[in-house]
């Protein structure tokens, strides 16, 4: 793939980017390198005064950052806004917090005195999607600088410039050179990454394909990695509910950054008594969306990022439709206007069990079963791969209960949408991958947890 800005709502190349040489990538990691041996030994208190300046220039340049996002991938503007903001929340999140996250923990044993010490442990690559250009960054960056390691990013390639825009914003909040560095590289390039001695471990956030292969490196070199993959997010809906409320969650949590998320809600179940209902109101809803121009206020829907996704979500609907799927609302590029757009799309009547139930459908198509029970609802929320998060409304208290505890995911949201929040750790089971983000969780997954004892 080029390292390339190409507007997803019009198509226009917008900058193309060299790659980095060889000889960049080896200074890149000499540099990041010389920085961790310093900057290891950085108290909490000056490393969270920098954070917080990475938060106030995240917060003053809001504006242009969001262009910048909405120009390469295409989601609508006031999302962007509202990711940058996040993105400063969880700077000031781990400013406030990463001293007492990692902070030494006394154990009772028979050692005169003996506890549990949190240390860096160098440079950890992160290899970022596009879908989140910003937070999903952000939300490495403040962990990883915070406790003393130093981050290399290879961002995906459709993102050059708000790659190079992180980089410059944590420059500009004071941290030393080399701690923060962006490589523009191709996929192809992250092997030898990892297989380098002063790579500790990696992250990444992406397709399974990608994160099986990163981690194959990494196993090989006996490298840690954090893995944070795809999702078919259920989002179930049970008679007591709700509805009109599940409606309007469900619309926005299918629609979010232009249906494009992993936590976004792919699937949903709904049993069979308020089926027509819910059916016909997230109908009325889909057919309200405004698509178009992601920069406009009140688009709803922007552009898919990249001409491939669109034949991607295309050729997923057609297979659905011929294993016997009926089209309720869109099901076809928009083929009026440049760029990549896809409409509002609900598909019903999906054979179970067929190879589309179980797939991730990476734009806005909304995929609607109905179930009998609770026990049906249950089992078919748990028939994919996947296990990132769930969604499930109910106003009865055991219903709740048993939806918690058997719904296998990372995360389990009670009338409320999949999200993510910094005091919450964030992370899937099965084949949305493994390892947190955010929370205590997030910061102790890249340091050397050292058991001291001294007699
Ligand atoms: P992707 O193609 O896997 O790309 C993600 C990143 O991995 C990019 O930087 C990409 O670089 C790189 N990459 C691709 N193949 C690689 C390989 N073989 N080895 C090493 N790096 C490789 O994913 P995407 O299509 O951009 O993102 C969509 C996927 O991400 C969806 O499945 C979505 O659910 C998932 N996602 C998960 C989370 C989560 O937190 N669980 C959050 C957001 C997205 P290039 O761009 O240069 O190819």
């Amino acid at each position: 793939m080029p390292i390339a800005t190409i507007n997803p709502a019009t198509g226009e190349l917008l900058k193309t980017f060299e790659s980095n040489t060889d000889a960049e990538i080896a200074d890149k990691l000499n540099l990041g390198q010389q920085a961790y041996l310093h900057y290891r030994q950085t108290d909490y208190a000056k490393k969270a005064f920098w954070m917080q300046k990475a938060a106030e220039i995240l917060e003053l340049e809001k504006a242009e950052f969001a262009k910048l996002m909405t120009q390469e991938m295409g989601k609508p503007f006031t999302s962007a806004i509202a990711e940058v903001e996040k993105s400063a929340s969880v700077c000031r999140y781990y400013a406030k917090h990463a001293a007492d996250f990692l902070a030494d923990v006394a154990v009772k044993t028979d050692a005169s005195h003996s506890f549990v010490r949190y240390q860096p442990i160098g440079i950890i690559l992160a290899v970022m999607p596009w879908n989140f250009p910003f937070w999903q960054v952000f939300r490495f960056v403040a962990p990883a600088l915070m406790a003393g390691n130093v981050g290399l990013l290879k961002h995906a390639s459709n993102v050059p410039q708000c790659a190079l825009a992180i980089e410059d914003i944590i420059q500009r909040a004071g941290f030393p050179k080399g701690v923060f560095q962006t490589l523009l590289i191709g996929a192809a390039k992250v092997a030898d990454l990892i297989a380098d001695d002063r790579v500790k471990a990696a992250t990444l956030t992406g397709s399974e394909p990608a994160g099986a292969s990163l981690a194959a490196a990494a196993g090989k070199q006996i490298k840690k990695t954090v893995l944070e993959l795809g999702g078919s997010d259920p989002f179930i809906v049970l008679e007591s509910a709700d509805i009109e409320a599940a409606v309007v969650t469900a619309t926005t949590a299918r629609m979010l950054n232009n249906g494009q998320s992993c936590i976004a809600a792919k699937r949903f179940i709904v049993v069979e008594a308020i089926a027509d209902k819910f059916e016909k109101l997230l109908l009325e809803k889909f057919l309200a969306l405004k698509v178009g121009d992601p920069m406009l206020p009140d688009t709803d829907l922007g552009p898919l990022a990249t001409p491939d996704l669109l034949k991607e979500i295309d050729a997923q609907v057609q297979a659905c439709v011929e294993s016997g799927a009926k089209v309720l609302i869109g099901g076809h590029p928009l083929s009026d206007r440049p760029g990549n757009f896809y409409p509002p799309t609900i598909i019903k009547d999906i054979p179970p069990g067929s190879p589309s139930a179980q797939e991730e459908f990476f734009g806005p198509v909304a995929m609607l079963f109905r179930v009998p029970d609770i026990e049906e609802a249950i089992a078919l929320a748990n028939a994919t791969p996947f296990g990132l998060g769930a969604s499930a409304w109910t106003t009865n208290a055991q219903e709740s209960d048993r939806l918690i505890e058997e719904i296998e995911a990372g995360a389990v949201f009670i009338n409320s949408m999949v999200k993510s929040d910094p005091r919450m750790p964030f992370g899937g089971i099965k084949r949305s991958g493994y390892g947190r983000e955010l929370s205590i969780q997030g910061i102790q997954e890249f340091v050397n947890v050292k058991t001291v004892w001294v007699k």
